[in-house]
Order: structure tokens, then C-alpha cells, then sequence
């Protein structure tokens, strides 16, 4: 092990500077963009010029969408327009827009919202902290909007300072869904009730074309242990934490493992996916491609999503209760505490693994803690100053452990491994 955590080198951290500056320079990365297609061009160049690992990139069409404008008005306060965005897959408004009276839903916890109510309004819900056990995703309450006949969703930045927020809708949501700022949900609150808004959204939607890069670093193995990370991010910041770092992660830990002199039993694939954020559709697209024995070729997923972030790390475990094991005697090898937590959780890559029946698990950093650097994910603050080079040099340390208790795995072990899960993973 090179390096014990709390004692980053000099030369280690300059060398995941790079990487991170490198990928943060090419901007948010948004699904089907120029700098996602750059992102994969550099990941690419790395593979081959340094580690001389050759590797394959597949284009694939997804469904792409893009703002074109939203106007947002307090129609009863002389028109008072507001700052607000669409999210990636908001619907579009009819030409005129829709002018409806707007109801504060809070959290808008399906569980305690309804639905009566909600029809025909635009509803206001908080955006919430998403590493924790008790999050409601947004998807969720998305759902349920539409469900309940919402007009449209306005969804509330919980962190003062004019913090604008993102996340997706997924393709072929039907309702217009915009996000405003603490302070302009503040004045949507302080509004009178039932007071009328009026939005306006114009948004494109056509086909766009992203990719996955998957490199074999010692092809010929019978199975392989796959390390993924997801490239793509959003446009309204630099998706440093969501997830340069864990693209620079990966990498790292392709960097050390590929120094391995001896053969090990298993191989190792590492997977870079594009268009995580448009619903998980790169890992989709890959999985799709393999057939049954490929699939069962994958001892587990390794996916790390959101690193260095904070402190602690969590390892999101997918029902595989025998992946809680590998993952507490690699986290007490690499010298650090690690949390597990083993519900299903569609919320990266690993979860089309998953439902495949192949171990796999999220490495991610802050969950359950929600005054970390980690509440900056899909945030215009998701950049390269809140993330801590330390902690992606842990979870580099981690994977590596992880991946040392995989490689000599036989076939009946990695069978073992897959052992029925605890929980369902159906869709959450
Ligand atoms: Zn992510």
C-alpha cells in the first residue's frame, strides 16, 4: 500500500490535481456534449499514452434535451419575474405558458402529500440532501406530481447563498419542472396563498450521442472485476465532486493495480459511462450489449460516485450482504472506516449491475451527513475546491483493498457472492 490515509503525498496529490483540473477545465460535462466527448478523448489519451492499455469507445444515440428559455412571474405581484431553470428533461410549457395557482407541498414526500390538492397547481418541493437513508428522491416526488395531475414543479434550492440546483427528470417526464434559489423559494413562500404563478418553458428534445470507454488491464482473464465511474455531469457547474472524482479515482487506482506484477485469477475492467445523469443509460447500453455468460463473467461492480467530499466513505451495497464482507476486511487493510449500508438504491451505475444479479456496489463520500461538501452535488458550487485530495486518495487506497480481496476469488466464491439478496431491488 503506498501511503497510509491521513499522509497524501506530495507527489501523489499533484499527480490527482492534474487529473481533476484536467476533466473540471472541460466544464460540467453535460450528456452528448463537447466536453463529455472531450472528457472521453483525455480518459482515452491516459489509458493509452500512460498506463498502455488499449481500450474501446462505443458511441451511443440517447434521447438529449436542452434549455432554450423559462420565464417564471408572480402574476398577482405586477408580474414580479423570478430567477429560475429548467431541469434536465423538463417538459415544455404550451407557447403562452400555464398560469396556475401555486401550492407549497414542502418536502413533497409522496407519503404526506395530496393529491387533490396538488391538481392543476404549480407545487413547490424541496430539494433535499440525497446521501441518506431517509432522502425521498426527486424522482419520486416527480412521479407523484404528475400522478396527482400538477400543472408544474418548482423545486427549491433548502441552502441560503444563491445556490442554484440541478438534477434530472428523466426522458419523456411530462410535466414542465424548474429549479429556483433559497431566496426566490423564500418570495414564492411569502407570496399570498393561492397566489398565481405563471411559467413559461421552452425546452428541445432530439436525439444526442454519448459513449462508453471500458479497457480490459489484464485482458485474457476468464472473469474481471469491473471499476466504473460515471463521466457526464451538468451544465451549471463543473461536476467536480459528481463525478470528476470518481472518474480521477479510477484512474488512480487503474494506475497502481496496473503495477501488480503477478497474475492474479481475476482481471480487472475498468468501465467509464456517459449519460449516468439521462437515467443511467451509458451502464444500461453496456449491460444490454453483454450477453448472459459475459454477465456472469463480472465477479462484482465497483462504482464510485462522489468522493472526496467528505471524509467518511460509504459503501452502497446493493442487497449483496456477501459484498459487506469484502468491503469491511478491504476498508480495515487500507486502515480506514467505512460505512456500509446494503438497501438497493437506483442512484448510479451499480444499480443496472444489480438488477442483473451481479454484485455491485456505490462507493460514495458523506452519506448520512448532510453538512458536508457533499450537499454541493448538483449544485452551481459542485467545484474543484470542495474536493479533498485526501479523500480521494482513500477511496483510490479502498478500491485497491477491495480489489485485492476479488482477484483470487474461484468460481464457487464468486457464486457465493451473488447469494440471493436481502431486500428486493426492484426500482426504488
Ligand atoms: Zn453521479
Amino acid at each position: 500500500m503506498n501511503g497510509m490515509p491521513g499522509s497524501i503525498d506530495a507527489a501523489r496529490a499533484a499527480a490527482l490535481r492534474r487529473d481533476l483540473d484536467a476533466l473540471c477545465d472541460l466544464g460540467g460535462r453535460p450528456a452528448g456534449s463537447t466536453g463529455e466527448a472531450a472528457a472521453f478523448e483525455w480518459i482515452g489519451q491516459q489509458l493509452r499514452d500512460d498506463l498502455g492499455v488499449s481500450f474501446v469507445l462505443s458511441p451511443f444515440e440517447f434521447p438529449g434535451w436542452r434549455e432554450e428559455s423559462v420565464r417564471l412571474e408572480l402574476v398577482d405581484d405586477l408580474g414580479l419575474r423570478l430567477e429560475a431553470r429548467a431541469i434536465p428533461y423538463s417538459a415544455s410549457t404550451p407557447a403562452a405558458g400555464v398560469d396556475a395557482p401555486l401550492l407549497d407541498l414542502g418536502r413533497g414526500d409522496p407519503a404526506q402529500s395530496c393529491a387533490d390538492e396538488a391538481r392543476g397547481r404549480i407545487v413547490l418541493i424541496e430539494h433535499e440532501y440525497m446521501f441518506s437513508a431517509e432522502t425521498v428522491h426527486r424522482s419520486r416526488k416527480l412521479a407523484w406530481a404528475a400522478e396527482a395531475g400538477a400543472a408544474a414543479v418548482v423545486l427549491a434550492s433548502p441552502w441560503p447563498g444563491g445556490i442554484a440546483i440541478t438534477g434530472s427528470a428523466m426522458p419523456g417526464f411530462p410535466l414542465p419542472v424548474v429549479a429556483v434559489d433559497h431566496e426566490t423559494a423564500l418570495c414564492l413562500r411569502g407570496a399570498r396563498p393561492g397566489a398565481t404563478l405563471r411559467l413559461r418553458v421552452s425546452t428541445q428534445q432530439g436525439p444526442l450521442t454519448s459513449h462508453n470507454l471500458v479497457a480490459d488491464l489484464f485482458p485474457g482473464c476468464e472473469r474481471s472485476i469491473v471499476l466504473s465511474a460515471h463521466v457526464d455531469g451538468h451544465g451549471i457547474a463543473e461536476s467536480a465532486i459528481d463525478n470528476a472524482s470518481g472518474v480521477v479515482t479510477v484512474l488512480a487506482a487503474a494506475r497502481q493495480l496496473r503495477r501488480r506484477a503477478e497474475a492474479a485469477r481475476n482481471g480487472i475492467r475498468l468501465c467509464f459511462f456517459g449519460a449516468e445523469e439521462a437515467g443511467l443509460l451509458g451502464s444500461e447500453h453496456y449491460l444490454a450489449g453483454l450477453a448472459p455468460h459475459e454477465c456472469a463473467a463480472i465477479v462484482a461492480d465497483l462504482n464510485v460516485d462522489s468522493v472526496g467530499s467528505a471524509a467518511a466513505m460509504t459503501a452502497m451495497t446493493s442487497g449483496f450482504s456477501a459484498l459487506q464482507d469484502v468491503v469491511r476486511s478491504g476498508a480495515e487493510a487500507a486502515g480506514l472506516a467505512v460505512r456500509t449500508f446494503l438497501p438497493f438504491r437506483q442512484n448510479s451505475d451499480h444499480a443496472n449491475f444489480a438488477q442483473r444479479g451481479i454484485p455491485a456496489l456505490r462507493l460514495v463520500a458523506g452519506f448520512d451527513e448532510p453538512g458536508s461538501r457533499a450537499s454541493f452535488v448538483l449544485t452551481s458550487h459542485d467545484t474543484r475546491d470542495k474536493v479533498d485530495l485526501q479523500g480521494i486518495s482513500d477511496a483510490v487506497q479502498l478500491l485497491c483493498a477491495l480489489v485485492e480481496r476479488l482477484s483470487d476469488l474461484d468460481a464457487p466464491a464468486c457464486t457465493r457472492l451473488r447469494f440471493p439478496p436481502t431486500e428486493s431491488r426492484s426500482t426504488t
